[in-house]
């Protein structure tokens, strides 16, 4: 019996229990023993009956004296009553069940059982405790008994039961033959105890330390596993030669003096760490993060220009059609002037301009392509490809991911995150990438009024909207739900609901609204009659999440705020207040949830993303940052972050171990 080995090859699992293992997400052998324990109950006490206490668990061993079933008084429900005795004394068990569940039981039979004894009357008795008939001459108690006991998560059409006894004599069994990915002389160093022995530990554990000594190891184990993975990913691109791309003074100067603004220290230096790096043979790969609103896109954009002056293409790569057109009308206005061609590729681009396009850019008259991820498709391909930038890199799933990585071998690869990462985890997902972090914003940023607000002075909110919308000002209005077209179910917080009740008490003001289940084309359209005045207010749900940048916009409300992560709210803040106009931004609920609510506080307080960002992943954990949700710190079974960053620490200098 091997790890990698199908469920079906156990005794007892046929077709049917597969369907129910799959919809664990367990396959293997492997899956299985992966599968962690919710919690454990301690059985190990097991007692006479003579000694037993009213209102202490436990289990006992003994032969049904007595047993009667009687019909209940609501339908299809019996109650049996048996009397179990011992050497020592004898209790009472009522067991409550459909009467076919009592099959077993007889006069005489032996009895495993385990719950709690309470004085009732004269005798003690077990209300439906947990029990097993033991076969005739049986002297093992079976396994989930008179020991700890893991209980699993499970789900309908596999019992708790089968599911522990499953896995306790899988993970028992002297077949069981298990490879440990984590080298000897580690674990050795490190004080951890061998695959077996800690499998062993979590599901059939004899004493708390064995559990928590296992756990730990696991943990280690699944951390080096990744930390791995991210450490040979970085030596295979390490061993690439890429094309140092070098720019002159004047060059250089010649993009940042055409730009209508000063960049800030944070940007400059930025782009210097960015310029060092591609002016080498080891191929750039770098995490740039700036908070909101900071200003990458210009960094990127002298990135793409001074590979352009050395004769390098560079194709920007967007996760949504908005921020593709908004990126590419940037690169338009700051990289035409200087003579370098740009263009644009969506899935919405139409076949002949598509042909041109491809032609533009095999043969190297296109300098700089922007795009979804429409540009990874086969036929795209460059003349000479010199830099690949990812915005909003966390919005690409791992397959998409791995396919700009095969597209772009030997380019010079920046990352940029609007999402800025707590360092700690950035490592946990990078390993030690070299990162450049934007601080603060361009001066001209004002920063966001905010303030939390109870949805009883909803009236009041309207009339500010409405008298900012007259100032030519723009409102976004963020619901956590879409809401059906249908009518009924239409809820409260949704767009549709949000809409519709607009329209009804701010006459004379247009309300547009979007939601990702339109197409890229609607929702382009959309954004136009937003950012050209047609419509004052955008209700949405959180599809304006990155990017989006209208520059009088003024006002966002979020409602429901509460059930967002601070992150998330710090980054819809960022949509606003991008002009020279001061922004507001209204976080919405209910009166009750606001009540004492510190956390939304956070946010009336700071405007720094990185304290931001610690702030939740103290308070809710990995999974809540925006930006760690999707790239799979999140997808991490048994360790998590923050709690187990001491072994992430060690995992990742075993792991770099050659
Ligand atoms: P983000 O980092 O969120 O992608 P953007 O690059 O979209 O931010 O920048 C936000 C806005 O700030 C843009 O309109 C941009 O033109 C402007 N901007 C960027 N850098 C500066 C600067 N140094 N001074 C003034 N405005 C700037
Ligand atoms: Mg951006």
């Amino acid at each position: 019996m091997r790890l990698h080995d199908p469920l079906n090859t156990l005794p007892g699992v046929g077709v049917g229990r597969m369907k129910v293992f799959a919809a664990l997400g367990l396959h293997t052998i492997s899956d299985m023993l992966f599968y962690m324990p919710l919690r454990y109950e301690d059985r190990r006490r097991t007692a006479p009956i003579g000694d037993l206490v009213p209102g202490v668990k436990v289990t006992v061993k003994g032969t049904v004296s007595s047993f009667h079933v009687r019909k209940s008084a609501s339908r299809n429900l019996f109650v049996a009553t048996l009397d179990v005795e011992d050497e020592s004394s004898s209790a009472s068990v009522v067991l409550f069940g459909g009467y076919r569940s009592f099959y077993s039981i007889r006069d005489g039979a032996g009895i495993i059982m385990y719950g709690m004894p309470l004085q009732k009357g004269g005798v003690l008795e077990f209300q439906n405790p947990d029990y097993v008939i033991l076969r005739h001459g049986a002297e093992e108690a079976p396994p989930d008994f008179g020991r700890i006991l893991p209980v699993y998560p499970t789900t309908k059409g596999l019992p708790r039961r089968v599911l522990a006894n499953l896995i306790f004599s899988c993970v028992t069994s002297p077949n069981l033959s298990i490879d440990d990915p984590i080298p000897a002389d580690m674990l050795k160093k490190r004080s951890l105890s061998g695959l077996r022995d800690a499998l062993r530990g979590v599901h059939a554990p004899s004493d708390q330390d064995e559990i928590n000594n296992s756990r730990v190891r696991l943990a280690y184990g699944e951390l080096f596993e990744m930390q791995r993975k991210i450490f040979l990913a970085r030596e295979a691109r390490d061993r690439i030669v890429a094309k140092p791309i070098q720019q002159d003074a004047v060059s250089a100067g010649r993009f940042t003096s055409s730009l209508p603004f000063e960049l800030t220290a944070s940007q400059l230096q930025a782009m210097d760490e960015i310029c060092r790096d591609m002016a080498v043979r080891r191929p750039m790969h770098r995490l740039l993060q700036g908070d909101v609103g900071s200003g990458k896109t210009v960094v990127a954009l002298a990135a793409a220009s001074a590979c352009a002056c050395a004769g390098f293409q560079s194709a920007i790569l967007a996760p949504t059609t908005i921020l593709s057109s908004q990126f590419y009308g940037e690169a338009v206005k700051y990289l035409s002037p200087l003579g370098f061609k740009c263009a644009e590729l969506t899935g919405g681009t139409g076949a002949k301009d598509r042909g041109g396009l491809l032609d533009g850019l095999a043969g190297g008259e296109i300098d700089v392509l922007v795009g979804t991820h429409a540009m990874l498709e086969d036929d795209v391909s460059f003349k000479s490809l010199g830099l690949v930038v990812i915005d909003e890199q966390h919005r690409f799933g791992v397959a998409q991911r791995d396919m700009i990585y095969g597209k772009s071998v030997g380019a010079h690869v920046l990352l940029m995150s609007a999402t800025p990462i707590p360092r700690t985890l950035c490592m946990a997902l990078y390993g030690d990438i070299d990162s450049s972090a934007i601080r603060g914003k361009p001066s001209s940023r004002k920063p966001v009024v905010t303030r939390v607000l109870s949805d009883n002075h909803m009236d009041e909110l309207y009339k500010f909207i409405s008298s900012r919308v007259k100032l030519r000002e723009r409102c976004y209005w963020v619901c956590p739900l879409i809401g059906e077209d249908d009518g009924d179910s239409v809820g409260d917080s949704s767009v549709m609901a949000r809409t519709a009740d607009m329209e009804k008490k701010i006459p004379g003001v247009s309300v547009a609204k979007l939601y990702g289940s339109m197409t890229p084309a609607e929702k382009v359209s959309v954004m136009e009659r937003f950012s050209s005045g047609d419509a004052g207010i955008l209700v949405s749900t959180t599809v304006i999440e990155v990017g989006v940048d209208v520059r009088d916009a003024c006002v966002i409300v979020v409602e429901s705020a509460s059930s967002f992560g601070l992150s998330q709210l710090h980054q819809l803040r960022g949509r606003v207040g991008r002009g020279s106009r001061a922004g507001f931004c209204i976080l919405l609920d209910s009166a009750a949830n606001i009540s004492g609510n510190r956390r939304l506080e956070v946010l009336t307080k700071c405007d720094d993303g990185y304290v931001i960002a610690e702030e939740d992943l103290r308070l809710r954990g990995a999974g809540e940052i925006a930006g760690v949700r999707q790239h799979g710190a999140v997808s991490l079974k048994i360790a998590s972050l923050p709690e187990d960053l001491n072994l992430l620490e060690m995992a990742r200098e075993d792991a770099a171990i050659k």
